[in-house]
């Protein structure tokens, strides 16, 4: 931390992240310049509470003299391609992230999880087996916490959700063990190639003791050594099946049964294969594993029940932000329904979204769209309905259901374009859900 204390340092982009931010430099008698490019960012009145500690610049970032500091502690929500931040970066200054800060600070292992699809689910998973083993362990980063906020804490390990955002800023992360989970495309108007963004989750590679890859998918595959893959079948962590039942295995030696996991679908299976192999250099029994597998019922909004209705079934999966999340969930519940309902929508972030196409087969009986990107989505398939909203969608989904259907809220785009959040998207579907089950 001496490294820092005597330089100018300036914190840019007031979300979760620039607030841990500016809490844990003021936690290190560092007084930082806190600026955002909103009039009124989130956290002003905290802020002002320690105005006496803090420079503060809200509004234009050109007019924030960015180039007048030793060192930008810049939000992932923020990209490095931002002009103002592009010509300090031109100008000698040194652009890093709460990751890199946290990476520099700390020498207690950590597990680190990137990937298109499934971070919180693995990291979430990864918390609770190791917290069964008896560790001491701190949750976060891109799943809500701050990672600075975890120095509050004595803990003897980490385990970080990254997402790309945070990857590009981030340079002396040593992982314990990491893992691109898999990849597909998103955030595709933040980078300006698919490989660009590839290339970004590949980073967390960079140092890492150990590498988790995915055996099917080739974007999270590296040369570095030592690696382990996980897989449905064929890789290091892959399912075998012993008697009848299907057992996680390690190199084809049964762990434990597949039943004991109480999270559906395949895409489950592989992130429990992943938190295996990623929690391999641990000390972890079957038992731990069993324990903490049986317990996780998942997290809110991703394939979240929600209720039924005249014998159809409800699922809010609003976390589903990308075409990879769709097609897993329509993937893991069609096995579970009659036929398929898909309402989906939103901002698709520029992405390409024939990829679905394939999934629109018999199983999907209906495509319920509103949102941006709506009629890109309806011109998919002949199974597109237009609708202005949620309730509209939730409505006409009922229409077309049948007893035995499922309906899945699986939107395949950002909700920014009508919504805080895709916890507010969830939420909004919940509630029209429950208010036809009245
Ligand atoms: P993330 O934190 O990466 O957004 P989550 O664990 O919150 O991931 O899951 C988001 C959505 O992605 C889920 O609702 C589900 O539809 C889908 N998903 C989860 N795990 C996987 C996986 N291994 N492969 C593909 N899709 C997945």
């Amino acid at each position: 931390i001496n490294e820092i204390k005597n330089k100018h340092i300036t914190v840019l982009g007031l979300g979760v992240t620039g607030l841990g931010i500016v809490r844990f430099l003021l936690s290190q008698n560092i007084q930082p310049k806190v600026v955002d490019s909103r009039e009124q960012p989130p956290g002003a009145d905290w802020l002002a509470e320690h105005a006496s500690e803090l420079v503060t610049h809200f509004g234009d970032l050109d007019n924030a003299a960015l180039s007048n500091t030793d060192i930008i502690i810049i939000s992932p929500g923020l990209s490095l391609t931002t002009p103002a931040v592009a010509k300090a970066m031109a100008a000698g200054v040194e652009v890093i992230g709460d990751v890199e800060l946290f990476a520099r600070l700390t020498d207690k292992p950590i597990v680190a999880v990137t990937g298109s699809n499934g971070k919180s689910t693995v990291v979430t998973l990864a918390f609770e087996v190791l917290k069964a083993a008896g560790y001491k362990v701190g949750l976060g980063g891109n799943i809500g916490t701050a990672v600075l906020d975890l120095f509050a804490h004595d803990y003897d390990v980490f385990v970080l959700e990254l997402s790309s955002f945070q990857l590009d800023t981030t340079q002396s992360l040593k992982a314990h063990s990491a893992c691109v989970l898999n990849v597909s495309e998103d955030h595709l108007d933040r980078y300006p190639s698919y490989q660009a963004y590839i290339d970004s989750k590949q980073r967390i590679y960079n140092g890492a003791a150990l590498c988790v890859v995915n055996a099917i998918d080739a974007a999270t595959h590296t040369a570095k050594q030592p690696q382990l893959s996980f897989a449905l079948r064929n890789a290091d962590y892959s399912l075998v099946d012993q008697q009848g039942e299907q057992y996680f295995a390690a190199q084809g030696k049964p762990l434990l049964p597949v039943s004991s996991l109480n999270v559906v679908g395949t895409h489950n299976q592989q992130n429990a294969l992943a938190v295996m192999a990623l929690l391999s250099p641990f000390e972890i029994t079957a038992e731990h594993y069993q324990q903490a597998f049986s317990a996780f019922t998942g997290l809110a909004h991703r394939c979240q029940f929600v209720a039924e209705i005249s014998g159809v079934k409800y699922f809010n999966d609003s976390k589903a932000t990308n075409v990879g999340a769709t097609i897993a969930a329509i993937e893991s519940l069609a096995d579970q329904a009659k036929q398929l309902v898909v309402i989906a929508g939103g901002d698709a972030k520029g992405a390409d979204l024939d990829a679905l196409k394939p999934y629109l087969n018999d199983k999907v009986k209906a495509l319920v769209c509103f949102g941006k990107d709506a009629k890109a989505l309806v011109a998919l398939s002949d199974k597109g309905h237009l609708t202005s909203n949620m309730h509209e969608a939730v409505l006409l989904a009922k229409q077309l259901s049948d007893q035995g259907d499922i309906v899945l809220l699986a939107p395949a785009c950002a909700s920014i374009d009508m919504y805080n959040n895709y916890m507010q998207r969830g939420d909004d579907f919940t509630q029209c859900v429950l208010a036809e089950a009245v």
